[in-house]
């Protein structure tokens, strides 16, 4: 047996630690923010090398606090992939605003910037790169087209705290970057929070203002805003966290390498190329040139690559789901991210159709991708056995 995610491998090796951070709080009687949340900020700078950083009460609360310091709301647009997790779409609508979907690139699954472009109108206030499955999107032609269009930046990064891009930590490029501490994200937490980061000091006070319902001080209101706290607990059980966090990630790392090289010595089983990103049209002739039945991840040269996620496309139609099946006939964990792209989302079909156009590359991947077990414990006997599982199923060859 191979869970997707062992929560406990990573936790319970740490229980005496734990226990002290819990009990810390506890005797303090402080539950709301106070010295535990700061010392998690402070921290939280410093990994992704910026001037701000504040807890907040979740991933997707940081999005939906980044949008309101922005000010962004009705009748502006927002550029977001079509092909990620739904709260960076949902956190646009909610703003008021409405989510424009992009689609994906083939090879490293993140937001096309040339789709991007050509949906920029009037309206396009902001973009949102998603660093999807722990991989930088693309951030120098990210920040050009924000550039030209006077676009604001949100760097989703609930996936990727600790990745970098060309040497600048993932979250830290744009205007804010957010990240989400929930159990099955890297820097996994007991429960629900995240963070913003932002090298602005006025916006960093207008988002400190936001977390507290907009009040400064407390009970006079120069902003609606709301309450995107992180709990102290939380803080201080994280905290806990951060020394070992680099072993995680090296051993995640470590991990991918090994199914990489061992899966290609499969037949039918080929990298996906890094010369292919944002080629979708070209894609489906390499498939064929190659004969590839299994295309595997790829960390591109200039990103730090934290595989939260191993996302494997399985080629042909219905093969996805065949080896899903088949996976958890054996006892694997696996998780299809994600089965339905945002742009055909029932509760976005009332935004203009011209928002949900061209996402072809995006639908295809949620056709075709599926995540295997990555998380830093697992063992090599593990590994083994998701390797000769996804073997044996190419050897059925139906
Ligand atoms: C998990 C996730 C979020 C939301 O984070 P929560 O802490 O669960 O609210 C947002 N965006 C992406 C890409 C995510 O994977």
């Amino acid at each position: 047996m191979v869970p997707l995610l062992d929560v406990n491998a990573q936790n319970h090796p740490l229980e005496a630690e734990f226990t002290e951070a819990f009990l810390r709080v506890f005797r303090s009687g402080q539950f709301i923010m106070g010295p535990e949340v700061s010392a998690l900020e402070e921290k939280i700078a410093a990994l992704t090398a910026s001037k701000h950083a504040l807890g907040v009460s979740s991933g997707t609360d940081a999005i939906l606090l980044a949008l309101m310091a922005l000010g962004i709301g009705p009748g502006d647009e927002v550029l977001v992939p079509a092909y990620t997790f739904f709260a960076t779409a949902g956190c646009v609508s909610r703003a008021g605003a409405t989510p424009v979907f992009v689609d994906a690139c083939p090879v490293c699954f993140n937001i096309d910037v040339s789709d991007a472009r050509a949906k920029v109108t009037v309206r396009t206030k902001a973009i949102i790169p998603v660093h999807l499955f722990g991989q930088a999107a693309d951030m120098d032609a990210v920040m050009a087209l924000a550039e030209e269009h006077q676009l604001k930046v949100i760097e989703d990064g609930a996936q990727s705290i600790g990745a970098s891009y060309k040497g600048r930590p993932c979250g830290s490029i744009g205007h804010i970057g957010t990240y989400s501490f929930f159990p099955s994200k890297n820097l996994g937490g007991f429960g629900d929070g995240g963070a913003l980061v932002c090298q602005d000091d006025e916006l960093a006070e207008q988002c400190r203002v936001l977390r507290v319902h907009g009040s400064k001080p407390k009970y006079f209101h120069h902003f609606v805003g709301g309450n995107f706290r992180l709990d102290p607990l939380q803080a201080a059980m994280l905290m806990v966290k951060l020394p070992h966090y680099g072993d995680y990630t090296r051993k995640r790392q470590a991990n991918a390498a090994y199914y990489t090289e061992r899966l290609l010595r499969t037949s039918g089983v080929v990298q996906a190329d890094p010369a292919h990103c944002r080629c979708g049209s070209t894609q489906a002739a390499w498939l064929e040139e190659t004969g590839a039945r299994v295309v595997l991840p790829v960390g591109y040269g200039h990103n730090e690559h934290i595989w939260n996620q191993y996302t494997l496309r399985i080629v042909d139609e219905g093969r996805r789901d065949a080896l899903k099946d088949f996976l958890i006939g054996r006892k694997i964990g696996c998780e299809i991210y994600y089965p339905v792209t945002m742009d055909q989302q029932r509760c976005f079909a009332d935004t203009p159709e011209s928002s949900r156009r061209g996402c072809d590359v995006a639908r295809r991947l949620s056709r075709e991708a599926i995540s295997i077990p990555i998380y830093p414990e697992l063992s090599e006997s593990q590994k083994d056995e998701v390797i000769s599982a996804i073997q044996d199923f190419l050897g059925l060859g139906v």
